[in-house]
């Protein structure tokens, strides 16, 4: 059966909390390889993780490309006694798909799956009547944890072969309270770091002999928290900085501690790049603590940059099959946390539409039925488009 629903029930069954598999890609890999694509099964690792993997298929050899994104590996169930239905049961009922990755998003898979499956069939078994155009599926088991050796060493190893990109389609659960309401068409970058202000331990009793790094490093924390980084983008909201902790790691109460430290997160919109960023913060550090302070910010690696498609004829046809479909017309939306969009950004547009996302995560993780049939025909409607112009 390859009906989405069936696909999705398929895939819930397979406990793939990262990093495990457990069979999960091996479904994909039957229905893909008997609807006449080209699959790989990739694995990668690197010391200190667990190896991971990974599934590419393609079906065509030319362009226009479009490639359907997504995971495979689920977070953990939690309280599997408190699921209603098992978490890894699959089980249909009242209407509802229940199961760990129902919405994040293996339902999300199940539909793109079956939407490329019923348009190859709609058009003897190629994207495009001429013969020409692509249709491909990119495929990780590394998205929930700390996505290593999934979407950015699976997008190297494509690019190595010489596969081109033309755009992206990730199902992930894009839409806030109904199926239609929110495409996610780019992310704010990401970047944290910890500030660290230095002072001089000494007895409370006896301050002139000490230096307290308590009111310096707060009198930094206020500058650095109250002036806005931004005013926001055409197609972002302001970039935030939020400490999110504060220590000086004393136990005593008559020592004055000899070192403060606080942490902290920037989420950046397109008016930076972490360069840039970087370089503001530092400015406005030295500007507060002057020659008095003695300051300094270790910043932590990211590989979380800013991304956004503009508007233009692949967001117009996407939000044509969604309304189409559901009535509603979807917000351009560039709200939220991050996902694998970021990585698929640097080799070619890429837009998020999948499911619902009210339950992600949570026990009783569940979808509609209707939802698994409506995004099915969304998809094929962005098909249809898509390689009709
Ligand atoms: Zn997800």
């Amino acid at each position: 059966m390859t009906d989405a629903l069936s696909i999705a029930r398929d895939l819930v069954r397979c406990p793939s909390v990262t990093p495990a598999d457990a069979g999960a890609l091996g479904v994909l890999e039957n229905i893909l390889n008997a609807a006449g694509f080209e699959v790989h099964r990739v694995t990668f690792g690197e010391p200190g993780t667990a190896d991971i993997d990974n599934l590419y298929a393609r079906i065509g050899n030319s362009a226009p490309h479009i490639t359907f994104a997504g995971h495979t590996d689920v977070v953990p169930p939690g309280d599997e006694s408190a699921w209603t239905h098992g978490a890894f049961s699959g089980e249909v009922k009242d209407g509802f798909l229940y199961g760990r990755g129902a919405v994040d998003m293996k339902g999300g898979i199940a539909c793109s799956v079956a939407a490329v499956l019923d348009y190859l069939v709609a058009h003897g078994g190629a994207p495009r009547e001429d013969g020409k155009g692509s249709i491909s599926f990119l495929i990780t088991g590394d998205e929930e944890d700390v996505s290593v050796n999934g979407t950015v060493k699976l997008l190297q190893w494509a690019a190595a072969r010489g596969e081109k990109f033309d755009h992206c389609v990730l199902g992930e659960p894009s839409n806030v309270e109904a199926l239609g309401d929110c495409i996610k068409v780019g992310r704010r970058g990401s970047l944290s770091g910890t500030l660290y202000v230095d002072g001089v331990q000494g007895h409370v009793a006896y301050p002139h002999r000490a230096s307290n790094p308590v009111p310096d490093i707060s009198a930094l924390i206020v500058a650095l928290s109250y002036e806005p980084l931004d005013h926001g983008s055409a197609q972002f909201q302001a970039s935030n900085l939020e400490f999110t902790s504060v220590d000086v790691g004393n136990t005593a109460g008559n020592v004055i501690p000899g070192l403060a430290r606080a942490k902290f997160n920037i989420r950046f919109n397109d008016l930076h790049t972490q360069e840039t960023l970087r370089t503001l913060v530092e400015q406005r550090m030295a500007r507060t603590a002057g020659n008095r302070i003695r300051a300094r910010i270790v910043w932590e690696p990211s590989n979380s940059n800013v991304f956004v498609t503009k508007p233009g004829a692949f967001t117009d046809l996407a939000v044509a099959a969604i309304e189409e479909v559901t009535g509603r017309r979807p917000e351009l939306s560039t709200s939220g946390g991050t996902s694998d969009a970021r990585f698929i950004a640097s080799y070619c547009p890429v837009i998020e539409f999948g499911l619902v996302g009210q339950t992600m995560h949570q026990i009783d993780e569940r979808t509609p039925v209707s939802d698994l049939e409506k995004l099915t025909k969304i998809y094929r409607g962005v098909l249809d488009r898509y390689f009709a112009s």
